[in-house]
């Protein structure tokens, strides 16, 4: 969605970029130093780590410092394990308290530390519209975001292609982890993963499933929710506070979930629900 207005940014604005090793932010980091015409030293990027990251999503913040712009990372006071140990339980679609606490908060911060330093920040993020619906509604610039400055989204119509052209041009590779089949990068996995995500890392990554099913014995708690499978995969089950018995599929049960289906066989078939992705531009 193209904006409705342009703001007038003074000329000694700082531009924070909020780099999370995907795609997107990577092109938007690569079209801010090479194409804005903003000067580098008004660009500050950072990326939050999360405790939670594949190591490929640590390698390409590293590529991306060392070959575009320099990165700091931001640490939030819990990692995504610790906060999950915190709370009792892992953080869900419903009760996304992971986005907030691992990357919202620790990005406030660092801005709030840039307008003392500053006076004037842009928080300029690499979502798209073509993303998904909710994102579909974002403007190019805003104030109502979660930052506590005016939010830019310079790449707000861009297509997947130009993402994909903007890394060649400037010979910046993109994270391993697309190619290994995973559509977004962040937690590794993230508790929104798609059902095809889920497969790919079973199968390439089964040491991440393994750290799950430990924390999972650790926490007792399910890493994902009643809702992310049939419930003929549900192979836990406990009693809530009304005293009703539910039940709940654990990291094993997702896992044989994710085999199965017409997705599993190598369609592509849209038949069952996915979870919608983050509108917050934190997450990819
Ligand atoms: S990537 Fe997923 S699990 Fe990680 S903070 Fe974002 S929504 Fe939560």
């Amino acid at each position: 969605m193209q904006d409705f207005f342009k703001p007038d940014i003074p000329d000694d604005a700082i531009y924070h970029v909020g780099v999370s090793g995907g795609k997107d932010s990577g092109a938007v980091l690569l079209w801010m130093v090479h194409e804005s015409g903003i000067p580098r030293h008004q660009i500050n990027a950072t990326f939050c780590d999360t405790g939670h990251e594949h190591d490929w999503t640590y390698a390409q913040i590293e590529t991306l410092s060392k070959h575009v712009h320099p990165i700091e990372t931001l640490k939030p006071k819990l990692g995504f394990f610790e906060l999950a140990e915190n709370k009792q339980r892992f953080p869900s679609s419903e009760a996304r308290f992971c986005t907030q606490n691992l990357k919202i908060f620790p990005t406030q911060d660092h801005v709030r530390y840039l307008l003392d330093a500053y006076k004037h920040v842009v928080a300029v993020s690499g979502v798209r519209s073509a993303e998904s619906y909710d994102r579909a509604k974002l403007l190019e610039w805003d104030y109502s975001g979660n930052l506590l400055c005016i939010a830019w989204r310079p790449l707000i119509t861009w297509k997947i292609e130009d993402v994909l052209a903007i890394h060649a041009k400037y010979g910046i590779p993109m994270n391993k982890l697309y190619e290994a089949g995973s559509e977004r990068v962040g937690c590794f996995p993230c508790i929104m993963c798609k059902k095809k995500e889920i497969r790919s890392i079973a199968i390439k990554f089964p040491e991440r499933i393994d750290l799950i099913r430990n924390k999972e014995r650790e926490f007792g708690s399910s890493f994902f929710t009643p809702g992310r499978t049939p419930k003929r995969f549900h192979s836990g089950s406990c009693v809530n506070k009304k005293g009703e018995t539910v039940t709940f599929p654990y990291i094993d049960d997702v896992v044989k979930w994710s085999m199965t289906g017409k997705r599993a066989k190598g369609s592509y078939l849209d038949d069952e629900p996915e979870p919608v992705s983050c509108s917050s531009g934190f997450c990819e």
